[in-house]
């Protein structure tokens, strides 16, 4: 059986060791250096709080480095830090490795695979929610599904039975970039708007014609790269999505709120990117990014 490392034990990455290692899966952690690795040996595991009932799992740790060779990996960091971590993965990979990149929007799965021609890597979107209360602690906070793809149309994986074992919701899909855009034109439509208005989900009912115009030119942006059916019914999703998440306060905004970096670069920052690579006038979300990357430099916090 092989195992399965996690690179990155955050939310994401812990709900999957926590998931994966309770169905008798092997499971390994990778944390980041020595001081992380002496920490997370100190609470002796990971803790994961489901229906506020914690359950304890001394899931095996190690660092890269003293990682042996992988064949199968989980890489669940943000996606500002996958290329770098790729780079430094690349030695430690088998060859036809497996990796799969959990990070949310898009321009990081490609840095990822150039740093590691010899692995297969494959694409994930996923609508679960997970935050970390405490170190080495994660809350699952909203169920949902995962998509799983490598944007052909090859066989799925035979690990697929274990995400099965472990009740991790999940379908491969060849449409694995379709759903990526998807989700990162509805990101490009709520996430700056609830930073820059200061909001929950809920409040940009207040922007229905700023959402419209956003809409409008992100599904332009969507057929001009190919991804006309993520374009289709754009805005009716958008406002499904900010009314069954009203109360909610956008991932974007909960970072800017912490003082954390946001995933920018990777979300409205490659939508606009790829505008422009497309020669493509899209007026009101260049504005956007604009008082985004403002507000952003105001804070203190990265423009990337
Ligand atoms: P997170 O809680 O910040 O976790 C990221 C983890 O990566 C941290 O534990 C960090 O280690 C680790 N890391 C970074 N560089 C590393 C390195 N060189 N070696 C080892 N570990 C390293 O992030 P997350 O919320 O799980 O998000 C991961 C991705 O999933 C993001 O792209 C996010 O947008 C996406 N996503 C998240 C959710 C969610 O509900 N959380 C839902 C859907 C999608 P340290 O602890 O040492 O800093």
């Amino acid at each position: 059986m092989a195992v399965w490392h996690i690179l990155g034990a955050g939310s994401l990455g812990s709900l999957w060791a926590a998931r994966l290692a309770r169905a008798g899966e092997s499971v390994q952690l990778l944390l980041r250096n020595e001081a992380r690795l002496a920490d997370y040996q100190r609470a002796g595991g990971l803790t994961l709080i489901e229906r506020d009932q914690p359950q304890h799992y001394p899931i095996p740790a190690t660092t890269l480095e003293q990682a042996p060779p992988i064949q199968r990996l989980l890489l669940a960091c943000k996606a500002y830090d996958a290329p770098a971590v790729a780079e430094r993965l690349a030695p430690h990979l088998l060859p036809g490795a497996e990796v799969i990149l959990l990070q949310n929007g898009l321009g990081s799965q490609d840095e990822v695979a150039r740093a590691l021609p010899q692995a297969r890597c494959m694409l994930a979107s996923s609508t679960e929610g997970a935050y970390r209360p405490a170190p080495w602690q994660v809350v699952f906070a909203g169920q949902g599904h995962t998509w799983l793809g490598d944007g052909q149309a090859s066989t799925a994986p035979a690990w697929l039975a274990s995400l099965d074992n472990a009740a991790i919701p999940h379908t491969w899909t060849a449409d694995i970039l379709s759903r990526l855009w998807r989700k990162l034109a509805l990101n490009c439509a709520i996430n700056p708007l609830s930073v820059l208005h200061d909001c929950r989900n809920g409040g940009l009912l207040d922007y229905p014609d700023a959402l419209a115009t956003l809409c409008d030119e992100l599904a332009q942006l969507l057929r001009a790269s190919g991804q006309a059916a993520a374009a289709e019914g754009l805005l009716a999703e958008v406002m499904r999505v900010i009314q069954a998440t009203a109360a909610n306060y956008s991932s974007m905004h909960q970072d800017v709120s912490r003082g954390q970096r946001t995933e920018i670069s990777y979300l409205l920052g490659y939508a606009c990117a790829q505008a422009h690579a497309q020669a493509l006038d899209l007026p009101h979300l260049q504005a956007l990014q604009q008082r985004l990357l403002d507000h952003l430099t105001a804070r203190g916090l990265p423009r990337h």
